[in-house]
């Protein structure tokens, strides 16, 4: 069989793979396939579902900066809305003539010899010059491997694949995490369970969320002045911007934690059940949650919070204390494989090795995209990458400009063959890392997602997003060895 090569394969299809495929195409480079495991547009927004799925950066602000939309529904937008805009999105920028649905990455090899990636996809084989990953660093949902869970005789499903069809009214269910998903779902389910046993390893800090409808007036207003819209989304922009030092100088955290133990106190009278939520760890440390209803919905009598999962005993969880509740349903909120994304297991670079050897290694990436031995190829939201203060889709767009110019760069010159030069690429992890020494990521006390094994964070961008373009505007064609392949 003859299998054409394309220009660049794109992996996925939610904010980073439509951003990616156009601003590709504004480059001139127009061969472009879209590949999406899935039937829909949206990645992680098509998938988390569950309850009261919401994201926690105001919307003007999370979407795309090439596609504004006026007709937000609320200052924080619900996940149905974030979807919709995405689907919207595809549309508008005639991005699905690009995308090949059903169509999972089962691996990439590289081939030096002729400067292609060669996939196999569960549609079949596909040859590219040039891969990048948009599939995101939190597509992959981890459930602990506790004991006795298998014997569990009920549902038990995780955030991230909400079985709509488990009808929960009326039942006792436990939900294990207490994270930025559990804490917007338990409130929307509280109030239908019989029982509720919240499972809870580490109290997270939780702030007030300064929620609220949008008008039609506004959303009227927005359409016909589209210049008011960027100036608030400006607005919101560096207002965000300004609490990285909260991150970067713990000391300036003191603020913030007041105004959550506060909330706290406000809302949770019952001083044992105060003490059991009130986190010892530095705010910031693990990611800040927003939200009004999560400590109400913990002081309904249905409610109480235990210690975290420990094992499974026939239909009864048992926390780390030995307490015991025998539960008819198991709801793990605990959160995704973000130090070894499944991604990187079926990517094969230089000399036989996979990006799971290299990608959260202390050689980090380059701007969090370019690794040595990886020739022509680009992962969206690598290596410190994440944010704790601001929208993830301004480090998105920034990745995907940086990756659109090189690739238009490298065409230019007519190089074919495109790879970052290891000692830059560690030169650039040095930097972050010496940078992330006094964070409170580091310093505060916690053990968060962020870090790896040995403690160091592979994930987060220890700085401002303007530090990040900044640092990503000076690295570009010069620390790439290029070749005509
Ligand atoms: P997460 O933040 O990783 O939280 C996982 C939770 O599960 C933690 O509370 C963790 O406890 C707990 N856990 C793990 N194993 C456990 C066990 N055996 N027993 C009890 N608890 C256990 O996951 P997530 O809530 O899905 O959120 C992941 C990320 O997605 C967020 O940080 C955020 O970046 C993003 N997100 C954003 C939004 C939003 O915009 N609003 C919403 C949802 C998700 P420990 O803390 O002790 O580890």
């Amino acid at each position: 069989m003859s299998v054409r090569t394309h220009d660049v394969v794109v992996v996925g299809s939610g904010f980073g793979g439509l951003a990616m495929t156009h601003r590709l195409r504004e480059r001139g480079i127009r061969d472009v396939v879209m590949i999406e495991r899935a039937d829909a547009v949206g990645g992680t927004w098509r998938d988390n579902h569950y309850p009261g799925a919401a994201c926690d950066v105001p919307s003007h602000l999370y979407s795309l900066s090439f596609a504004p939309n006026p007709d937000w529904r609320h200052s924080f937008s619900r996940q149905p809305q974030i979807r919709d805009y995405l689907e919207r999105v595809a549309d508008d920028f005639d991005l699905r003539r690009s995308i090949r649905f059903g169509t999972e990455l089962l691996s990439a090899t590289w081939r030096d010899d002729i400067a292609e990636w060669h996939l196999e996809t569960s549609t079949g084989p596909l040859w590219c010059r040039t891969l990048v990953s948009a599939a995101g660093a939190l597509s992959d949902p981890v459930t602990p491997d506790v004991e006795g869970l298998a014997d569990f005789d009920g549902p038990v499903f995780h955030s991230a694949r909400w079985d709509h069809d488990v009808d929960l009214s009326g039942r006792r269910v436990a939900v294990i995490g207490t994270g930025a998903s559990a804490i917007q779902f338990v409130p929307e389910i509280q109030p239908i369970v019989d029982r509720l046993t919240v499972m809870q390893r580490t109290p997270p800090w939780v702030m007030p969320r300064r929620d609220r409808a949008t008008t039609a007036a506004e959303r009227r207003f927005y359409r016909r002045v589209p210049l008011a819209q960027k100036a608030v989304r400006g607005a919101i922009y560096l207002g965000r911007e300004t609490t990285i030092s909260t991150f970067t100088r713990p000391r300036l955290g003191r603020a913030a934690s007041s105004i959550a133990l506060a909330h706290l106190r406000r809302q949770v009278t019952d001083p044992e059940l105060r003490r059991r939520l009130r986190p010892d760890y530095a705010i910031g440390c693990k990611r800040i949650l927003l939200s009004n209803d999560y400590y109400p919905a913990l002081t309904a009598d249905n409610a109480e919070v235990v210690g975290g999962l420990d094992r499974v005993d026939g239909n009864t969880v048992v926390d780390a204390s030995g307490a015991r509740r025998e539960v008819d349903v198991i709801i793990f909120g605990t959160g995704f494989s973000v130090q070894q994304p499944v991604i990187t297991e079926r990517i094969v670079g230089l000399d036989g090795v996979r990006l799971s050897e290299r990608a959260m290694t202390t050689d980090g990436a380059l701007v969090g995209a370019s690794f040595s031995g990886f020739p022509n190829f680009f992962l969206l939201l690598g290596p410190n990458t994440g944010l704790g203060h601001t929208s993830q889709v301004f480090m998105i767009e920034r990745q995907v400009d940086y990756v659109a110019e090189l690739l238009a760069g490298a065409r230019r010159q007519g190089a074919r063959r495109i790879e970052v030069d290891a000692a830059r690429q560690r030169a650039w992890t040095a930097r972050v890392d010496e940078r992330m020494a006094s964070t409170v990521w580091t310093t505060g006390g916690c053990r968060s997602w962020y870090l790896d094994d040995n403690g160091r964070n592979t994930t987060l961008w220890p700085g401002s997003t303007l530090s990040f373009l900044r640092s990503s505007r000076r690295a570009g064609l010069d620390d790439y060895r290029l070749s005509r392949g």
